[in-house]
């Protein structure tokens, strides 16, 4: 497996794959690894011919007020994971590799980045479609995988992939949960013992909200209601937004047609956590 710290040897590996005309397979992460990101790159080593995972903890999706400086590290522990996958090689610049002296050009993914996480999270999908776009052109895969934890991430890089006429397959995985359900993700690392408990009610207020419309609720304030009055039994709990809204745009919906996507952001104490049900 190569370690490569630098655009210009990431570039030559992928021009160099490309040239043999193998298929390039690529997972961006932000590290500290856990079954969900392994999942992500298997299915990647399963469907391509080479398979490139990036490390980097992105700072311009980041709000000033946000976990930038805590975020998880485990450099080492992630290279042993994604070795044993036999993953081909791993891509892990320094951020004055990826934003050097004068960078100026974003993109502006527009309204999709500023509903939901977006609201409260200004600027944040600008960043994550900026750092994407530029891994896009370093690494140059044929396909990426995405997971459907961050739902509206597929989403705005879906439209990023479309409007700037990316030639990539984008690929949504399952979301992998804890043996209780919670959704995996690296900021679970910062719960204490009473709080990762309390993290439960994440997954079963979208179980509920999921009975409330097989139920036949095809109102969507009856389903927010009771999954708030489930949440607001969890005195850990603080509850940022519970949305449904439909798959493709986002939109919020007022009356049910399904398929939709039941989307929520909780605060388990100081930690913002996530996840979505899509109900078909
Ligand atoms: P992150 O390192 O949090 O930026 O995540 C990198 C990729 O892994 C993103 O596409 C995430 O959606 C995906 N991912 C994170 N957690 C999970 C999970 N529990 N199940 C599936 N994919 C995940």
């Amino acid at each position: 497996m190569q370690v490569i710290r630098t655009i210009k040897n990431m570039q030559t590996l992928s021009k160099a794959l490309r040239s043999e005309k193998k298929t390039i397979g690529f997972v961006p992460t932000m590290g500290a690894l856990h079954e969900g990101h392994l999942s992500l790159v298997r299915r990647s080593k399963n469907e391509n011919d080479a398979t490139v995972v990036s490390i980097f903890i992105n700072p311009t999706q980041f709000g000033p007020k946000e976990d930038f400086k805590q975020y998880p590290k485990d450099e080492k522990g992630d290279l042993n994971k994604l070795s044993g996958l036999n993953v081909d090689a791993v891509f892990i610049p320094e951020a004055d590799e990826m934003y050097h002296d004068g960078f100026n050009t974003t993109i502006n993914i527009g309204h999709i980045g500023e509903i939901l996480c977006g609201a409260s999270r200004h600027g944040h999908f600008n960043g994550v479609a900026t750092v994407v776009e530029k891994l896009f052109n370093i690494v140059m895969p044929d396909k990426t995988y995405f997971g459907q934890k961050d739902f509206q991430q597929t989403v705005v890089i879906k439209k990023l992939v479309k409007d700037l006429n990316f030639n990539i397959d984008i690929i949504v995985c399952p979301t992998v949960r804890e043996t209780d359900w919670l959704a995996m993700s690296s900021r679970n690392s910062y719960l204490n013992n009473e709080e990762r408990k309390a993290a439960t009610i994440l997954y079963k207020a979208l179980k509920q909200g999921e009975a409330l419309l097989g139920r036949g609720a095809d109102d969507v304030s009856d389903v927010r209601r009771g999954m708030k009055a489930l949440i607001k039994s969890e005195p850990l709990a603080e509850i940022e937004y519970i949305e449904v809204v439909e798959p493709r745009t986002l939109q919020g919906i007022e009356k049910i047609k399904k398929p939709v996507v039941i989307c929520l952001a909780v605060k388990i104490g100081k930690t913002r956590l996530i996840d979505n049900l899509v109900v078909e």
